[in-house]
């Protein structure tokens, strides 16, 4: 698999890669497949909502 591939985010919720890139360091963005909010930790990685404190 090429590298800029590996760094797509992944939605947390269906497991779809997302157009943002790891490197783009954005906290948070909307899935286009499943419409779901994800929340991302300072590395880039999919992870529960910040209302469940554990991002
Ligand atoms: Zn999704």
């Amino acid at each position: 698999m090429p590298a800029w591939l590996q760094s797509k985010i992944k939605c947390f919720y269906c497991g779809r890669a997302s157009k943002y890139n790891k490197n783009d360091q954005i906290r948070s963005f909307q899935c286009a497949s499943c419409e779901g909010t994800n929340y991302l930790d300072k590395v880039g990685t999919p992870c529960m909502t910040m209302k469940l404190g554990i991002c």
